[in-house]
């Protein structure tokens, strides 16, 4: 299918032909196009979500592993797609390697401005005793940033929004959902299912919530399964969304059916690696959505049980091992559409926001 076919074959969206190819022009983030920017740079199983606002202010939601691949992945988008020259924000949800392992390596190329984080400790964050953390932790909490902070719930990143109301606001960290940050309901039918307790700080992760206009975008970090249902029960305290990333690299442990259904996203990508992530169950999930029209995979699944538990190619920015093309999302400079677009094909296709 030619990349004309797949666009056209579109068409039954409100957003047509015109727009598309528009917003496809350019990967380049315009210094005043007024789009609010989105990039999962493939840490082939970390977290590595770049966002650059309409005002060109950065935020880097978590920074994949160390020893020089991720962060270099990261530093080519930051600086050679998106243009700029220093980092506003650093999210980094936990304390674990694939999502504080490149921050350091970053920080010693770029200014990074603001570190927001749970919190230092000299103890590891997963209460293993004996372990490696006071090593592998020395460079990131070492590393010269211009101000640490301490996330809580509830919080809003300081941004600079135009005529468009912008805001990322985190929902929950540590266990501790923000109360009345978004229309709180309260839920029904019963209390939901739960799985084995989770001692790792997984289960600390902090959550967001991004908003430009009606468009809304969830990153969970890699919040797990129990900690995830104290966002919808007994209240739902989380929005519907446009754009959901797939909670912990698309693995079971997390993206508690319920939470997805109070979500009740458009649109996914599943930021896991050729042999990671991409667990049936969350596919299950994902397909059953109501809403969904579209999933995205950085990577096709490697794995043996990749025969089934896979999406279509032309919806995956990686195919074979070995590559690292990210994913790109551009929302229009009202928030009423977006573009998600593979690069390496390159294959873009619109979405319409949707009033929540
Ligand atoms: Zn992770």
């Amino acid at each position: 299918m030619s990349n004309l076919d797949r666009m056209s074959s579109f068409g039954h969206f409100t957003v047509g032909f015109a727009l598309a190819s528009s917003l496809a022009l350019s990967l380049v983030a315009g210094k005043n196009d007024g789009r609010l920017d989105l990039w999962w740079c493939d840490s082939d199983g970390g977290g590595s979500t770049l966002i650059v606002t309409p005002a060109g202010e950065s935020i880097l939601i978590d920074s994949g592993n160390p020893g020089g691949r991720d962060s270099a992945r990261i530093l080519k988008v930051l600086t050679q797609t998106a243009g700029l020259n220093h980092l506003d924000h650093l999210v980094v949800t936990h304390l674990h390697i694939d999502h504080f392992g490149g921050a350091a390596e970053i920080a010693a190329q770029v200014p990074v401005k603001n570190l927001w984080d749970n919190g230092l400790t000299d103890a590891d964050p997963d209460g293993n005793r004996n372990s490696t953390w006071p090593l592998t932790s020395k460079a990131y909490r070492t590393m010269p940033v211009g101000q640490r902070h301490r996330v809580e719930p509830g919080l809003s990143l300081p941004l600079t929004a135009g005529k468009t109301p912008l805001s990322m606001r985190c929902v929950i960290t540590r266990q501790k959902p923000a109360e009345g940050v978004f229309s709180d309901r309260k839920a029904t039918g019963t209390a939901p299912v739960l799985k084995a307790p989770d001692t790792s700080d997984n289960a600390n992760s902090s959550a967001w919530v991004l908003s430009f206009g009606n468009f809304r975008f969830f990153d969970g970090g890699d919040l797990t399964w129990n900690a995830e249902t104290q966002l919808i029960w007994p209240q739902i305290r989380v929005p519907e969304v446009d754009l959901y990333q797939v909670t912990h690299h698309g693995l079971d442990v997390s993206n508690h059916p319920r939470l997805l259904t109070a979500l009740n996203p458009t649109v996914t990508v599943m930021n896991n690696g050729s042999t990671k992530g991409t667990a049936g169950e969350v596919l299950t999930t994902l397909r059953g959505l109501p809403r969904l029209e579209a999933q995205y995979q950085l990577h096709r699944n490697l794995r043996p049980d990749g025969v089934t538990n896979n999406i279509p190619n032309d919806f995956i920015a990686n195919i074979e091992a070995g590559t690292a093309h990210p994913i790109h999302c551009a929302v229009l400079p009202d928030g009423s559409a977006y573009s998600i677009t593979l690069p390496a094909a390159p294959i873009t296709r619109t979405y319409t926001t949707r009033r929540h």
